[in-house]
């Protein structure tokens, strides 16, 4: 059976990571590709789990090598997908799921039209404000530099959110998981005929729910948070919230 090709992204501190790791309890057959970085590890993080860490003149040689399906700087680093990741998911017959940034997302996407992307937004800048903080906290390293440089990004990024599938608005965990988990079995079930093995018509309207058409009234609210117009998908203000007000 051929395996699909998901693209998850989303500002960084938005819950993406952590969709990803309660799907992977959840559903099996979904592989995850490890990307390579030039960033430090955070906290616990360890080489060869999150990423496989490198130095910028590796990742360079591995560039001139032709080693990546995708590449991009994000945040003055250098992040990209192995091309290995992919052969092995497509000799595996298993689905695979890359967690790349919007830059990234577009590549894979001019490359493998197939591939399912989602776009993962928090409900509102203060939500995820408090996000990447309590991250920092939880690592014990909080760079106020860092923290404003992810969030001034976001609403850049979050007007990317027309190219992408599905649309996932992280603000219940549960819910979100739920939503995510009904998009890969909706798509295993529509392309490759695997049956759902429970509720499956729940299933399937969860999932449509949240493709980009069904999406603009779940938008519309967030939108008008990050300052984006929904109908030219512009950033009408700049990055408005009082940084100290949470
Ligand atoms: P990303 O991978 O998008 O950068 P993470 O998965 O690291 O984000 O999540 C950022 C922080 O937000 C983490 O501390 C995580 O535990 C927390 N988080 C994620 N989703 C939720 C949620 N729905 N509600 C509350 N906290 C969340
Ligand atoms: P972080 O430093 O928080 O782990 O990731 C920062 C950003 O880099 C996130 O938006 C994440 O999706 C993106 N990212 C992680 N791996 C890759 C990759 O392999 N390619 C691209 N293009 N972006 C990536």
């Amino acid at each position: 059976m051929a395996g699909i090709l998901f693209i998850i992204s989303a500002p960084s501190g938005s819950g993406k990571s952590t969709l990803v790791s309660e799907l992977r309890k959840q559903v099996s057959g979904v592989d995850f590709a490890i990307s390579w970085t030039t960033r430090a590890p955070r906290g616990s993080e360890e080489n060869g789990r999150e990423y496989h860490f490198t130095t910028r003149e590796d990742f360079e040689r591995r560039i001139e090598a032709g080693l990546f399906l995708e590449h991009a700087e994000v945040f003055g680093n250098l992040y990209g997908t192995a091309r290995q990741s992919l052969d092995e998911a497509l000799d595996s017959g298993h689905d695979l799921m890359l967690d790349i940034d919007v830059q990234g997302a577009e590549q894979v996407r001019s490359k493998i039209a197939a591939a399912v992307s989602i776009f993962v937004l928090p409900p509102n800048p203060k939500v995820l404000r408090t996000r990447l903080r309590n991250r920092s906290r939880a690592e014990g390293v909080v760079n106020e530099a860092e923290l404003y440089r992810r969030l001034a990004a976001a609403s850049r990024e979050i007007e990317k959110y027309r190219e992408y599938s599905y649309i996932l608005i992280n603000d219940v965990l549960d819910r979100a998981v739920a939503q995510l988990e009904a998009i890969v079995l909706a798509e295993r079930f529509y392309r490759n005929g695997e049956p759902i093995a429970y509720r499956s018509r729940r299933v399937l309207e969860v999932a449509a729910a949240c493709l980009l058409t069904n999406s603009q009234e779940r938008l519309k609210p967030v939108l008008e948070a990050f300052g984006i117009d929904g109908a030219s998908g512009q950033q009408q203000l700049p990055f408005g919230d009082d940084p100290d007000d949470d």
